[in-house]
């Protein structure tokens, strides 16, 4: 999808070089003229990025940012103002209207490409974003909030890379009030802090007196888990080539010396929040890929995941000539602990169930629950007779300790195990858990608490 910029400026020949440099780099634009215009677009259309001159006849810039700002439909849409002359009070003006960046005329191309992208990466994340909460609410699932929580989060913590004291001291000043800041002034230092630890943010001094702080940038890119921190450099005028290196390499933005306090506060809010949205759908698909495979009541794989590894194992042992062996737990006379106790009682019974089922098989074994108070553990490279040692383990450990309900009542608990081992080329999943099974009902009729097997 292609990002859709909206040029504000009513000077004519200002709209139609944006316009063209914006063309140029495939980004779909949209024009306006005067501010009321600008506010009538965003209204009815979806716009991706802002580009708002600040001196306009009639509504300024400021105040179109502050109305986007104030809209809910709107206050998503990010906002560079382009001042026309360098004027630290514009900036300040413009951040309290909630500006997301700044851009001085004459506008520089590097700077206006990186900045359009910037904010229009973190505007795609936005939708993402509120997209998943709607999706969410409608199936009922209360995520409103954590989204909300993840959209609303400014501050970070980050690592500042660079060794001249007066520029660490001003950015430290700038950046500490709002964000946890660290600083480093050696990079294999640096490289050893951002493995170690998780930055949100890592802010990198490219003219660095006795080291190249765009191989940081480079290291800190080919790690795979660093590979998505956001970097920002930090260039001397005039080092253009030296900048175009960086952002080839992935370096996310960048701000010129000396520093301005409040582009620099304004990139950093960008990249953290940048940060935080991704990270959050991130561990929403690796949740909901999680979900669709376990138990939510014990953690344990559920049926589906088992029977469809049971097959690959079992072909993966036959073609090897290898042993593996499956083993059945079911808890004895449970409905009486549901029906004494309550279900939740039971519950618990069952949660403590699979922590000792877990806590006692190895750790290549898979542990699933199968449904009910009915356990399956699929044993590779296991003969029946190291299968049954597992089994009568498993079998004591539930027998021995009594299981706590609650803070006084603790009950006994006793299982039955049904075990089976593969014997054949002939063998399948559906005749292998029917020995299993038999083997179990066996051990029920025989009195419970009790381990059996049955060969082929
Ligand atoms: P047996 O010794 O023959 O295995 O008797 P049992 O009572 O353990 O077996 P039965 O299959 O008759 O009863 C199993 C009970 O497990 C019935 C069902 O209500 C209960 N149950 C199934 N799933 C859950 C669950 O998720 N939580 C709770 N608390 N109970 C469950
Ligand atoms: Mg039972
Ligand atoms: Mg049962």
């Amino acid at each position: 999808m292609t990002a859709r910029v909206l040029v504000v400026d009513d000077i004519l020949a200002n709209v139609k070089l944006l316009e063209a440099r914006l063309q140029a780099e495939y980004f779909e634009v949209l024009t306006a003229y005067s501010g009321a215009e600008a506010l009538e677009i965003c209204a009815r259309e979806r716009v991706d990025v802002v580009l708002l001159d600040v001196m306009m006849p009639g509504m300024d810039g400021f105040e179109v940012c502050r109305r986007l700002k104030a809209e809910p439909r709107t206050q998503d849409v990010p906002v560079i103002m382009v001042t026309a002359l360098d004027q630290p009070s514009d900036k300040l003006q413009g951040l309290e209207a909630g500006a997301d960046d700044f851009l001085t005329k004459p506008v520089d191309e590097i700077a206006l490409i990186t900045r359009v992208k910037n904010l229009a990466r973190l505007k795609m994340l936005d939708d993402e974003m509120a997209l998943r909460a709607a999706t969410s609410s409608q199936i009922g699932i209360e995520r409103g909030a954590a989204s909300v929580q993840a959209r609303e989060i400014k501050s970070g913590r980050l690592l500042l890379v660079d060794d001249n004291p007066r520029s660490v001291s001003r950015i430290l000043d700038t950046l500490s009030k709002t964000h946890d800041a660290f600083v480093e002034r050696d990079i294999g230092a640096a490289l050893k802090m951002v493995n170690k630890f998780n930055f949100d943010l890592v802010v990198v001094s490219i003219g660095l007196s006795d080291a190249d702080g765009l191989r940081l940038c480079s290291q800190i890119r080919s790690i795979e888990r660093t590979r998505h921190l956001p970097l920002i450099m930090l260039v001397d005028p005039g080092d253009e080539a030296r900048l175009l290196r960086g952002l080839d390499m992935g370096v996310n933005d960048y701000v010129i010396r000396p520093v301005d306090r409040h582009e620099l506060l304004a990139r950093v809010r960008t990249q953290i929040r940048r940060k935080r949205h991704s990270d959050f759908l991130r561990n929403r698909l690796e949740e909901s890929v999680e979900m669709a495979v376990t138990d939510p009541l014990t953690g344990l794989f559920n049926r589906r995941y088992m029977e469809t590894h049971l097959n690959g194992l079992m072909q993966e042992a036959k073609a090897e000539g290898r042993d593996l062996s499956i083993m059945i737990a079911d808890i004895d006379y449970f409905k009486r602990i549901n029906d004494s106790y309550g279900h939740d009682a039971g519950d618990t019974v069952l949660q403590d169930f699979a922590a000792r089922l877990k806590r006692h098989t190895r750790g290549i074994d898979l542990a699933c629950r199968f449904g009910g108070e009915e356990f399956i553990v699929i044993m590779p490279d296991t003969d029946l007779e190291v299968a049954r040692h597992v089994g009568e383990r498993l079998r004591e450990r539930i027998a021995e300790a009594p299981f706590s309900i609650n803070s006084q009542t603790s009950l006994p608990v006793t299982a039955c195990v049904g075990l089976a081992t593969l014997e054949g080329p002939e063998d399948t999943p559906t005749s292998l858990f029917k020995r299993a099974d038999n083997a179990l009902y066996a051990a029920k009729r025989s009195g419970r608490n009790r381990v059996m097997s049955e060969a082929a």
